[in-house]
C-alpha cells in the first residue's frame, strides 16, 4: 500500500482503497471512488484548518469518509451528528470498527446532553420521597446505578425509555448543584465531560454542540476551544438547530419545576421565610392559568397575536410581578443552603428572560409555543448567519459540513447564506447508484391541485391503485396529520396489505413492524421523511402527497419572510422553496438505499409540472426515469 512520506502513515484515500484494512477485513466492503476522494479532501481540510461544505449522495459511504481521516489526523476532532440515535450508532458501530481496523490507539468518547445521564443526587432525592408508585422503577435504577460505568440512560434496559420516572432522576442546568453536589465526584455527567475533554475524537450531537457554543442550557463552554476540527454530519439540519440554540426561551414547566424544587429545599432547610411556599403555589396557579387562557390545541403563535389579548397581557403582568416577589423571598432564604441559593438564581434568570421577551427587537422573533399541558415563550433570531460566523468560523478551526442533501437546484447558495459560510470550499460526490435503472419517478397526470377540496379523494384513489401495482411494500409520506388520517379513513378495509400508521406505536416499533411483514404499507408524516433506512424489497415505493412547504402561518417563517421582503428578496423563491426542496430530497431519499434496491417514487403534486418553481424541485432530485402514467409503472413492476 502506498505510504504517506510526511507522517509515515497510510492516508485516508489508501486506507479505504483495495489494499487497505477495510477491503482486507470487512466482508462485502468494496472500495468506492467517491468515498476515497471525500476522505482525502476531509483529511486535507483537517490538516489545513479550512472550511468545507460537502454533499455526498446516498451510498457514497460518507460516514467512513470522515471517520477515517478524523482517526488518522492525530488532531482533536469533534464529530457532531443530527440525533442521539445516530450518535450511538456512529460511536458504537462505525468508530469502534474503524479504530479496530486501523489498529491505532485513538482516545474516543461520546458526550450527550445532561438529561441523558442518571443524576445520582436526584435519584437519592426521588428515593427519599417514598412514592410507592415509583418504588419498583427507582429500585431498578439504583441497582443499575451500581453496575453502569457511563450512567447513559440509553444503556438501561430495565426502565422504559419513555417512563416519567426519568424526569425525576435526571438533571438540567437549573437544578444541578454542580460543585456543591454531595455526589459530584461520582457524577455521571461530570465523568462524561471529563472524558470528552481528554478525547482525541469526540462524538456529540448538534443540540449539544450548539447549546455548548451558546453557553446556555449546558453551562459548559469547553468543547470547542479544545478541538482542532469539527465535522457536522446531517448538516442540512444545522440552520434549524442553530436557530433554536442562538435563541432563548422561558417555559411554564421551568417555572413549575422551580416552585417544586424550592418546596423540596424549603422542607429540608426550613429557612422560615414567611410566605415562600404560598408564593410558589400562587405562581404554579398562574402558570396553569396561562396555558388555560389559550384553549387552543398545541401549536405556534406570534407574540403579537398573543399580546392582542387583554387576558394574556394581564396574566403576563401578574406573572412578572409574582416572579419578582418570589425571587425576593428566595433571596432571603438563600443563605440557608446551596439548594435554596440555586433556586434564587433560577428565579432571577427567569425574571430577566421574561423582561427580555417584553422588549421589541427587530433582530429577534418572539412567539409562543403551546404544548399539550404547558407553554413556552420563545425568542428566535431572525437569522443565524452572523452568530455562526462569529462563534464558529472565526474560531479558525477546520470545519466540515456534510449531508446527502445540501444543494438546491445544483447549488449550495441556500445553505451557505443561511449559515454565513460564504467563503467555504465546496465539493459534491454523486450517489453511485444507477437511478435510471434502479428507479422510476411517477408524476400522475390529472391530479387536482393539492389545495383543492377534491385532492384527498383523488390521492386516496391514486394510493390504492399504486399499491396494487407494487403489492404494498410502500411508505406513504404525508405533509399533514389531517391528510394522513383522512386517507386512512377512506382506504380503511380496502387495502390487501398490512397497514401501519404513525401514532399507533412508537416510531421504532412501527419500523420494526413494517420490516417484519412482507408487503406492508406505512403511513407517516414528517418524522418518517428523514433518518429511516429500509433496504431491499420491503420498501419498493415511496408515495408523497404534496410538496413539503412549511405552513405560511408559522410565526417564525412569517417573520423571516417579512424581513426578506423588506430587503427586496422574494421570500417564496429564496427561502420557502429551498427549504421545501431539501425536505423533499430527504423524503425521496428513503427509496433507494443500496445498489440492489429498485423502487418507484410517486409525487402527487401537480405543481411540479404547472409552476415555475416546480423545475427547481425536479432538478434537485436524482436522475430518475420519469413517467406520468401508471402503464409503464405496471410494466416495470411486472418485469
Ligand atoms: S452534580 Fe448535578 S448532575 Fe451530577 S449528581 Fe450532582 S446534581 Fe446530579
Amino acid at each position: 500500500m502506498p505510504v504517506c512520506t510526511r507522517r509515515c502513515l497510510p492516508d485516508a484515500f489508501d486506507t479505504l482503497g483495495p489494499d487497505g484494512p477495510f477491503a482486507a477485513q470487512v466482508p462485502g466492503f468494496k472500495p468506492r471512488q467517491g468515498q476515497r476522494e471525500m476522505a482525502r479532501k476531509i483529511e486535507q481540510v483537517i490538516a489545513s484548518d479550512s472550511v468545507l461544505i460537502a454533499e455526498s449522495g446516498t451510498g457514497t459511504g460518507k460516514t467512513l469518509a470522515y471517520v477515517v481521516p478524523a482517526l488518522l489526523s492525530g488532531r482533536k476532532v469533534i464529530i457532531s451528528t443530527g440525533t442521539r440515535n445516530l450518535q450511538d450508532q456512529l460511536f458504537h458501530r462505525d468508530i469502534a470498527q474503524a479504530r479496530r481496523l486501523l489498529g491505532r490507539s485513538v482516545q474516543c468518547a461520546m458526550l450527550k446532553g445532561r438529561e441523558n445521564y442518571l443524576c445520582l443526587h436526584r435519584l437519592k432525592q426521588a428515593t427519599a420521597a417514598n412514592d410507592s408508585s415509583r418504588a419498583r422503577e427507582l429500585q431498578l435504577l439504583k441497582d443499575w446505578a451500581a453496575a453502569t460505568r457511563s450512567g447513559d440512560r440509553a444503556e438501561s434496559s430495565d426502565v422504559a425509555e419513555d417512563s416519567p420516572v426519568w424526569m425525576d432522576v435526571t438533571s438540567n442546568a437549573d437544578n444541578c448543584l454542580g460543585g456543591e453536589c454531595p455526589d459530584y465526584e461520582r457524577c455521571f455527567v461530570n465523568q462524561a465531560r471529563r472524558e470528552a475533554l481528554d478525547a482525541d475524537v469526540l462524538v456529540v450531537n448538534h443540540y449539544l454542540f450548539f447549546a455548548d457554543l451558546n453557553l446556555r442550557m449546558e453551562g459548559f463552554a469547553q468543547l470547542l476551544p479544545g478541538a482542532d476540527a469539527v465535522i457536522f454530519d446531517e448538516a442540512h439540519r444545522l440552520p434549524e438547530t442553530a436557530s433554536d440554540y442562538f435563541g432563548s426561551l422561558i417555559s411554564g414547566n421551568q417555572i413549575a419545576e422551580l416552585c417544586h424544587d424550592t418546596r423540596d429545599e424549603e422542607l429540608k432547610e426550613r429557612s422560615g421565610v414567611e410566605g415562600l411556599l404560598l408564593q410558589g403555589r400562587r405562581l404554579e396557579k398562574l402558570v396553569r392559568d396561562m396555558r388555560l387562557i389559550f384553549r387552543e390545541k398545541p401549536g405556534r403563535f406570534s407574540w403579537q397575536a398573543c399580546t392582542g389579548s387583554e387576558a394574556f397581557n394581564d396574566l403576563l403582568e401578574q406573572l412578572e410581578n409574582e416572579l419578582g416577589v418570589y425571587a425576593g423571598l428566595l433571596k432571603e432564604a438563600a443563605p440557608r443552603g446551596e439548594g435554596l441559593a440555586s433556586c434564587w438564581r433560577r428565579a432571577e434568570e427567569i425574571q430577566a428572560r421574561l423582561r427580555d421577551i417584553a422588549q421589541d427587537d427587530a433582530a429577534t422573533i418572539r412567539w409562543v409555543e403551546l404544548t399539550r399541558r404547558s407553554f413556552l415563550f420563545r425568542m428566535t433570531p431572525m437569522e443565524v448567519a452572523d452568530s455562526v460566523r462569529e462563534s464558529l468560523v472565526a474560531s479558525g478551526k477546520a470545519l466540515v459540513f456534510t449531508s446527502a442533501t445540501l444543494t438546491v437546484g445544483g447549488t449550495f447558495d441556500h445553505f451557505q447564506q443561511q449559515m454565513g459560510l460564504d467563503s467555504a470550499q465546496l465539493a459534491q460526490w454523486d450517489s453511485p447508484f444507477d437511478y435510471q435503472k434502479q428507479s422510476m419517478l411517477f408524476i400522475p397526470e390529472n391530479m387536482p391541485d393539492p389545495r383543492d377540496r377534491g385532492f384527498v379523494e383523488a390521492f386516496s384513489k391514486l394510493v390504492k391503485s399504486v399499491l396494487q401495482v407494487t403489492r404494498g411494500r410502500a411508505f406513504v409520506l404525508f405533509t399533514s396529520y389531517r391528510n394522513m388520517h383522512e386517507v386512512e379513513a377512506r382506504l380503511s378495509g380496502q387495502l390487501d396489505y398490512p397497514l401501519f400508521v404513525q401514532g399507533r406505536m412508537s416510531r421504532s416499533h412501527l419500523l420494526d413492524a413494517f420490516r417484519g411483514e412482507p408487503n406492508a404499507v406505512l403511513f407517516g408524516t414528517s418524522s418518517f421523511w428523514e433518518g429511516v433506512d429500509v433496504q431491499g424489497e420491503a420498501l419498493s415505493c415511496v408515495i408523497i402527497d404534496k410538496l413539503p412547504f412549511e405552513s405560511p402561518g408559522d410565526p417564525v417563517l412569517k417573520a423571516r419572510c417579512t424581513a426578506l421582503e423588506k430587503q427586496g428578496v422574494n421570500p417564496f423563491m429564496q427561502y420557502m422553496v429551498p427549504r421545501a426542496v431539501i425536505a423533499l430530497r430527504q423524503g425521496a431519499g428513503r427509496l433507494i438505499r443500496d445498489n440492489q434496491d429498485k423502487g418507484l417514487l410517486v409525487l402527487a403534486d401537480r405543481r411540479l409540472k404547472t409552476t415555475r418553481y416546480g423545475d427547481v424541485f425536479l432538478r434537485s432530485l436524482p436522475p430518475m426515469r420519469r413517467v406520468d402514467d401508471l402503464a409503464p409503472v405496471q410494466a416495470w413492476f411486472g418485469a
